[in-house]
């Protein structure tokens, strides 16, 4: 049995009115498209390509991307509510609009030349999904430890190496790829290259069989002697470093924001099972013990929201974000472990099983704390702002 999802309570942060509009748009698309297939996407472990289309549809997928380019030209922030909206009822749809949102686009947007401009993003925004693939085996903190190589050929360069946990791969058709062109530079050998599915020598490898957000795909990548023209590096060879950095500092907001919306969701689910459920003869919302962990849960939501949007509308305005970010990624993805939690407590019994939503919000809340920088390596970025050593 699913029970009610999303609030109609206004959230104590105050939003534009054209930002509330888009907010319920993407609400009503969760709960009447998405919500209905959960479950079943979870199971299966795979994401529905008539909602993904839909996605694409809705103009989800190139928030960012000017309307010249087919996009909506929208905002940073429309990108963050939206995946906090999504996250509430299906933390792997926001996920999948995360990255290409605030990885992929915000890359292409920045660095990417007209010509690929002109190329990519009016397919990105209407039915070009795409990945993020920066992690390896041996390199995931420890990001610009990559092995993966580009030998420098005339033209073009040849690739080889393995990516892993790379989200979106099973579907995408684009891979924002990062290499060493020369690996005895260290990270100042990094370098971004546009990877199209299906060129010679690339192949998507094994689909990981997860905990969490199931029906986001996450895939290894192997790249065998893979030939790729120069003209598809993204911003300079050897910068591809900052591309990293950058894109990940600001992508880390919105998944603060899907933290956000994921303990909103399990917040919703625990208030509905609360008035409903009846023990000693009345509601279990009745008592003092249960309205404390209800009280406690929204404020911790709550308090995620606005660290969520101050960091998002920092970085809108053109000021310092990076600490703001880091701490808004570490605690909303807390206040996800422990909402969802206290969420599967409310239900007793029945919140420990697959009849209802919560025990999968309890295993999706679990990525927050590890992908695009674990937690740790958000304290290690606030500790360094702290301490003046970044
Ligand atoms: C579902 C999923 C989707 C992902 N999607 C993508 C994607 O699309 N693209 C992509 O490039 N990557 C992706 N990743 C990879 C993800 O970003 C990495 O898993 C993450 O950065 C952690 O790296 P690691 O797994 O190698 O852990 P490690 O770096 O080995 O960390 C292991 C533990 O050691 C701790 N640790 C490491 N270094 C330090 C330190 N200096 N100080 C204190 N503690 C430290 C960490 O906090 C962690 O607890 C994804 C991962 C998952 C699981």
């Amino acid at each position: 049995m699913e029970t009610a999802v999303g609030s109609e309570n206004t959230p104590l942060t105050s939003l534009s009115e054209e930002d509330r509009l888009f907010q319920s748009s993407v609400r009503q698309f969760a709960r009447e498209q998405i919500a209905p297939h959960v479950r079943t996407m979870d199971e299966q472990g795979v994401f529905r390509k008539d909602i993904l289309r839909q996605m694409f549809e809705l103009g989800l997928m190139g928030i960012e991307i000017p309307e010249e380019y087919g996009g909506q030209g929208g905002t940073f922030f429309q990108a963050v509510l939206a995946v906090e909206e999504l996250a509430v009822v299906d933390p792997s749809a926001a996920v999948i609009i995360d990255v290409q949102n605030t990885l992929v686009n915000n890359a292409m947007l920045r660095w990417g030349s007209t010509e690929q401009k002109k190329r990519y993003l009016p397919r990105l925004a209407t039915e070009l999904l795409a990945s993020y693939a920066l992690s390896e085996a041996g390199s995931g903190s420890d990001a610009f430890a990559l092995a993966t190589k580009a030998d420098e050929q005339g033209d073009h360069f040849v690739l080889n190496g393995r990516k892993l946990w790379i989200t979106n791969a099973a579907e995408a058709g684009l891979f924002l790829l990062f290499a060493n062109v020369k690996p005895e530079a260290g990270y100042k050998g990094i370098t971004c290259f546009l990877v199209e599915r299906g060129v010679e020598g690339f192949v998507v490898g094994k689909k990981e069989d997860k905990l969490g957000i199931r029906a986001s795909s996450t895939c290894e990548l192997v790249l065998d002697n893979c030939k790729i023209p120069r003209e598809n590096v993204l911003g300079e060879v050897g910068k591809g470093y900052k591309i990293a950095i950058e894109t990940l500092n600001e992508g880390r907001i919105a998944i603060g924001g899907q933290m956000t919306g994921l303990a909103h969701g399990a917040l919703q689910h625990a208030l509905s099972y609360a008035r409903e459920r009846k023990q000693f003869g009345k509601p279990i919302s009745d008592f003092q013990g249960v309205q404390f962990e209800l009280a406690e849960m929204a404020t911790l939501v709550e308090a995620s929201r606005l660290l969520v949007y101050n960091a998002a509308r920092l970085k809108e305005r053109g000021l310092p974000f990076l600490t703001e970010a880091a701490m808004a990624k570490y605690f909303a993805s807390q206040t996800a472990e422990t909402v969802a939690s206290k969420a599967v407590e409310v239900f007793g019994g029945v919140g420990f099983t697959k009849d209802y939503p919560v025990e999968k919000l309890y295993r999706d809340a679990k990525i927050g704390r590890i992908y695009e920088g674990t937690s740790n390596m958000q304290r290690v970025t606030i500790a360094k702002q702290l301490l003046n050593k970044g």
